[in-house]
């Protein structure tokens, strides 16, 4: 097996959808970016392409591609998921830490870790995802962004 470890952050705006795990949360503002800007799956899906040493998802999916503009992550990760299965390798577990000071992201966390495993084909037990605060401190803090990190094991496969 590997370990892989992803980061994201983007920007909290008006105007826009907040999506985190291909969840719609209920908020005042969503996070600004090129796709539907899922910071969250965007740390699992550069986490998992970390353990294979690919490049990140703005590599794969870039930011200059229209084919990718509003694009559901969900889509951006099945499809990592798939340059794993086609080079022998498949989704171990994932652990998630969320930073965000609002809104509440508890209640939310169940289906997050549904979507991811649906997206992933993995058990749900085999998505975990922590949520915190930044304690008010920094661009977080005063609610300017939210961010992810991730880690990941994959394993290898029969099929190569
Ligand atoms: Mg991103």
């Amino acid at each position: 097996m590997r370990i892989g470890h992803g980061y994201d952050i983007h920007r909290l705006v008006t105007g826009r959808p907040l999506v985190l795990g291909g969840v719609t949360i209920p908020h005042t503002h969503g996070l600004d970016g090129h796709s539907d800007a899922d910071a969250l799956t965007h740390a699992v899906c550069d986490s998992l392409l970390g353990a294979l040493a690919l490049p990140d998802i703005g590599h794969f999916f870039p930011n200059t591609d229209a084919r990718w503009k509003g694009v559901n992550s969900q889509v951006l990760l099945r499809e990592v998921v798939a340059q794993l299965r086609v080079r022998g390798w498949r989704v171990g577990n994932v652990d998630v830490s969320l930073i965000a000071e609002k809104p509440k992201i508890a209640p939310h966390i169940p289906e997050m870790r549904r979507t991811l495993a649906a997206s992933m084909e993995v058990p749900v037990d085999a998505v975990g995802i922590q949520a915190t605060t930044n304690e008010k401190v920094g661009a977080i803090g005063r609610e300017e962004a939210i961010a992810a990190f991730a880690v990941c094991l994959v394993e290898r496969t029969n099929r190569e």
